[in-house]
């Protein structure tokens, strides 16, 4: 058991909120970039679109592979909070690497976030997790609470460093992003006062064990982190090698979980393998969810009317900006529904909520489907794709922050890192899946008559996969909810 800080915040414990500040600005951070990664490579670096589009997907899947590392290193070695440091230092270095013109500072900046992000992301989650008692029940609420400042922080971001780096310096975008990692580090070492032991290294670490002479384990990780960077940097330029990377690491790391859960008892391996059973319908959901990024984008380009009373939206910051802040407004009515729903001893298990998660993906992908049987010459009204973004976000929100507080309940102590490194893994599939369904989206440019597309001929190719994305959604969602009954008694009374 952990001493922490007694002091409460809105009925939560301090640190709560000195986490929420140091992701918000993280998220910030990432977000910003991001925001403004695809367009600098198209525009500025002359990428064509298919060579940006899979530079971006192999980025993402790395930064969202990492987290493995990351989350095994803190459980073993170095605890979170060394690993958030190291993480937000690599992040900051990486977006001012992004800074200095040139191919080679571009993917070599690239390499240093894909590595801080794995040491970064994984255990400040873990880390929330930690603040609360085995049975707290304020655990989910804290997590949506959290995951409120995950958005703000993105939405911000993308605004921001969107702005600065499009209209007035691309380098300087980066450079703004890098320094907002900065402030959020500097308020993670104020608040450390109301973490009590919480990320601390390991009791028995061997951390400061010498491999050399002159040199620690922990910093001859350190080193060999940052010789990582010119790799990733070259995996990034050989974008295809990801192909060959990712099945195997989820292949190994799979067995690796099962393999140490047995030999924890038979209570702590069924409750490892519920959270297994989260985490793959965490990357189904991912799956269709981050086709925002994609074909929801060219989508809304070439099939949704975007305009908002005179207004012209463009579908990307229709993506990154207004689905965070969706999600900033809901998260506390979401945060607020758990409390009471277990004061009424009716708040649903995690794998009711994600059954409930998928149902609304299904349904968000179902308003895509009825916009087009009302559409006009093949153009869907503005409000089908904004109910469609809905249901997408309010599934989001029973999902997503659940998701990263079933993984710290599940999973026993020692291993909550690495499982919280297995959800983010899931995302890195997720991620690589919504590519490949994307391109089953992919419109030719000419019809076969030789003429650029219409509206009227792209629509059904849409709305024929998005239909089926429906029927997998509400199908795995149901599935979920009908066989949670069965799956819950191997939770052994964690919810
Ligand atoms: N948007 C959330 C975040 O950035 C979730 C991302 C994910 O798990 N794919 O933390």
């Amino acid at each position: 058991m952990t001493a922490i800080s007694k002091e409460e915040w809105f009925g939560h414990p301090k640190g709560l909120f000195i986490l929420f500040m140091t992701e918000m600005w993280e998220r910030f951070t990432f977000y910003g970039m991001r925001a403004l990664l695809i367009l600098f490579m198209t525009s500025q670096m002359q990428f064509e679109d298919s060579k940006a589009n899979l530079t971006y997907g192999a980025y993402q899947a790395f930064v969202y592979t990492m987290p493995v590392w990351g989350g095994w290193l803190a459980d073993k070695l170095i605890g979170q909070r060394i690993s958030i440091m190291w993480g937000g230092i690599m992040m900051a270095i990486g977006n001012f690497t992004l800074a200095i013109p040139g191919d080679t500072a571009f993917f070599l900046g690239l390499g240093m976030i894909i590595m801080g992000n794995g040491y970064f992301k994984p255990n400040i989650s873990t880390m929330v997790g930690d603040l609360y008692a085995e049975h707290d029940e304020r655990r989910d609420s804290g997590f949506s609470i959290f995951y409120m400042g995950i958005n703000v922080g993105a939405t911000l971001g993308g605004l921001i460093c969107g702005y600065v780096g499009q209209t007035i310096n691309w380098h300087l975008g980066f450079a703004l992003a890098g320094f907002f990692m900065l402030l959020g580090l500097m308020v993670f070492r104020k608040g450390q006062s109301t973490l009590g032991n919480v990320g601390l290294p390991p009791e028995n670490t061997q951390m400061n064990k010498k491999v050399l002479s002159f040199l620690s384990m922990k910093n001859a990780i350190l080193i060999l982190s940052v010789l990582m960077v010119p790799v990733f940097a070259f995996l990034l330029v050989n974008y295809k090698m990801i192909n060959y990377i990712i099945n195997p690491i989820g292949i190994v790391m799979l067995l690796y979980v099962i393999y140490f859960g047995l030999k924890e008892g038979s209570v702590a391996f069924g409750r490892l393998m519920v959270a297994l059973v989260l985490i793959f319908f965490s990357m189904l959901f991912w799956s269709f969810y981050e086709q925002g990024g994609g074909s929801l984008n060219l989508y809304a380009a070439r099939n949704v009317n975007m305009n908002f009373f005179g207004i012209h939206l463009s579908s990307a910051a229709l993506n990154n900006s207004i689905n965070g802040a969706m999600v900033v407004i809901m998260s506390p009515v979401f945060g607020w529904l758990w409390v009471k729903l277990s004061k009424l001893n009716a708040n649903p298990n995690s794998l009711v909520k994600f059954g409930l998660g998928l149902v609304q993906l299904g349904l968000g992908f179902y308003m895509f489907v009825l916009g087009a049987k009302t559409a006009d010459n093949g153009m869907v009204n503005l409000f089908w794709f904004a109910a469609g973004y809905f249901f997408m976000t309010t599934g989001e929100l029973c999902l997503s922050p659940i998701g990263l507080s079933a993984i710290t309940k599940l999973s026993p102590p020692k291993m909550v890192g690495l499982m919280m490194g297995m959800w983010f893994l899931a995302s890195a599939f997720g991620q690589y899946l919504a590519g490949i369904i994307g391109t089953m989206m992919a419109i030719p440019a000419e019809s076969e008559t030789g003429a650029k597309l219409t509206a009227m001929e792209s629509l059904p190719i849409y709305t024929g996969i998005f239909n089926q994305i429906t029927m997998v959604s509400l199908a795995s969602g149901l599935f979920l909810l009908v066989v949670s009954p069965f799956l819950r008694r191997f939770m052994h009374g964690v919810k």
